[in-house]
């Protein structure tokens, strides 16, 4: 059967730069799955779980904000930052999601840039936290 080359990359580092057999990430429109063959696609890629699977083994990431472009054979997710689930602190996933509350709830309806910025680490650590408690 074909496989997918998929690189997972961050600013930090190469996750993944591997042959799979399929990917499913979370797009800005929904998770969507890819397999070989699959027709090009652009899409944003909110917080959330990425895996891929590879015979019978499949590896799972928590991924942040970035870009997935997707062509015949090839999947490439850029993003702020990736991990794998194994990595992934709980205890520091849970105390970031304490700090971002504690930030909503004081500023809760207000527009600024604190409340955003609250509101994108409350996802971002959520995600984290549902991929390591799906492994764990
Ligand atoms: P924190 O407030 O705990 O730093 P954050 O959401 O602000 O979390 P990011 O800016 O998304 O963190 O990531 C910064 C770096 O820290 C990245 O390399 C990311 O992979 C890593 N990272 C963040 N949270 C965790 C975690 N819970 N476990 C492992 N690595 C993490």
């Amino acid at each position: 059967m074909d496989k997918l080359f998929l690189e997972v990359v961050t600013p930090e580092r190469v996750l993944v730069s591997e042959e799979v057999d399929m990917v499913v990430a979370p797009g800005i429109e929904g998770e969507f799955g890819v397999l070989p063959g699959h027709v090009l696609f652009l899409s944003g890629i909110v917080p959330g779980e990425l895996r891929y699977t590879t015979g019978s083994e499949t590896e799972s990431f928590a991924v942040t904000t970035g870009f997935a472009e997707v062509s015949q054979n090839r999947v490439s997710i850029l993003v702020d930052a990736a991990e794998r689930a194994t990595e992934i602190d709980v205890e520091r996933a849970q105390r970031a999601i304490q700090r971002a509350q504690e930030r909503l709830a004081r500023d809760r309806g207000s527009k600024d840039v604190d409340f955003h910025r609250a509101e994108a680490a409350l996802k971002r650590a959520t995600a984290r936290l549902k991929v390591a408690q799906k492994v764990g």
